[in-house]
């Protein structure tokens, strides 16, 4: 087959450079896409009770960019939703981040007035500081709150998640958990946030609904690569993968979904529950919460975090630390030398943590410099 781009991998990032291509330059597109649907870890579908769930775990939308909101609405409809989520501490529900609801739930009445004044004098009303900041805090009061949320909410859980001690990761991993000065129990401070009316799977036909574009499912690249004739390649799988592992593999963590549906039309108040200390799961998820559906019966997706085995699941988290940033540089040099044929991008090729915002944000980026101006 002729074309002029041969994007590898349907997710956010190439749907987004395949839908600009065709839609800006014209050209002709094919999409190789070795899962046998489009719309990448973003895949949502009816499961057999005929409930809308996410199939690679929540994905929740939202960003500050108005260019990358304008974009995505112009698909389709989204219907506001702002996440919450609780975590079982102590045998209570208190809202995560910590706020200062969560200071007066799990606090005695008077110990919680003198921390929340603490917090108001010291940080500032609705001011959002990150729990290693506040360790570093003069006051002792603070210090206490500090060891408290690491303790509680947050060692056991990235512990359970990564299967390392927060102090091997990078700090960039650890310095995402805030402590908000305020009642805010909605997790994302982002102006929007909401998901598509209809589903990511919806969205993303939408995007790709174009004659230039020809999407290939359940097929590797590496299969057809050799008999296809196209100017410029989008790579957005696993860089390391890409290069024959020849700098060594980058080290992910992988995930495995428990479904569970019930006969009641909901069991936790709020999409997600954290158990940072209980169970071997992290988290459990309540799909009709984020998509707004009505049924009379609810699923519920438990998530248990697992070591990732390439070739027998998938690589979901990077992870992070000096070494592995120093192995990832190495393959962007094997990169750089082939700039000029092939584009590498998205959370696999740039081994990068990337909210679905981000993603779709740097293929718009990449578009520009690269393809319409390179
Ligand atoms: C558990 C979990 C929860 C998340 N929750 C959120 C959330 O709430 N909000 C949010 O904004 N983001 C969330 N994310 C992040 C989100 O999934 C990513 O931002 C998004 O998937 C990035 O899109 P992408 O196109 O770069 O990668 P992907 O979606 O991973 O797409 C890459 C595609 O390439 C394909 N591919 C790889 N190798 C090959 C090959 N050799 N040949 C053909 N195809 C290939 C893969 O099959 C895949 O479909 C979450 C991620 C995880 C893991």
């Amino acid at each position: 087959m002729k074309v002029n781009f041969l994007i590898v991998g349907c997710g956010f990032t190439g749907a987004t450079f395949a839908e600009r291509i065709a839609t800006q330059l014209n050209k002709k597109v094919l999409v190789v896409e070795k899962r046998n649907h489009i719309g990448g870890n973003a895949y949502d579908c009816y499961n057999e009770h005929g409930i809308l769930i996410h199939k690679y775990g929540p994905h929740i939308f939202r960003t500050s960019s108005p260019k990358i909101s304008s974009y995505l609405t112009s698909f389709c409809s989204w219907r506001p939703y702002f996440h919450k989520v609780l975590a079982l501490v102590d045998g209570s529900l208190v809202p995560v981040p910590f706020n200062l609801n969560s200071v007066n739930q799990v606090f005695p009445k008077n110990y919680a007035a003198k921390l929340e004044d603490e917090l108001i004098d010291k940080i500032g009303f609705n001011k959002t500081i990150t729990i290693h900041k506040l360790f570093e805090s003069k006051s002792p009061l603070l210090q206490e709150l500090a060891n408290y949320i690491f303790e509680k909410v947050y060692l056991h859980y990235t512990k359970k998640q990564w299967g390392l001690n927060p102090d091997q990761l990078s700090p960039s991993v650890i310095g995402r958990v805030p402590v908000r000065v305020n009642r805010d129990d909605r997790y994302f401070d982002d102006w929007f946030q909401a998901m598509p009316t209809q589903g990511y799977t919806v969205l993303f036909e939408k995007m790709l609904n174009h004659p230039n574009i020809h999407i290939l499912l359940n097929t590797d690249y590496k299969e057809i690569v050799k008999e296809s004739t196209y100017d410029q390649m989008i790579y957005t799988g696993p860089i390391d993968e890409f290069f024959d592992f020849c700098h060594g593999p980058l080290p992910y963590r992988s995930l495995e979904f428990e479904y569970m549906t019930l006969e009641e039309e909901y069991v936790q108040p709020v999409a997600v529950i954290n158990y940072p200390n209980n169970f071997e799961y992290t988290r459990v998820s309540e799909f009709k919460h984020i998509s707004g559906q009505k049924h009379s019966k609810t699923t519920l997706a438990y998530e248990y975090p697992k070591e990732y085995v390439i070739g027998k699941n998938i690589p979901y988290y990077p992870v992070l630390n000096d070494e592995t940033k120093e192995r990832f540089r190495k393959y962007e040099k094997e990169a750089e030398k082939i700039s000029q044929k092939v584009i590498f991008a998205g959370r696999l090729a740039d081994y990068q943590y990337y909210n679905m915002a981000q993603a779709v944000g740097r293929a718009l980026r990449l578009f520009e410099t690269r393809i319409m101006n390179g």
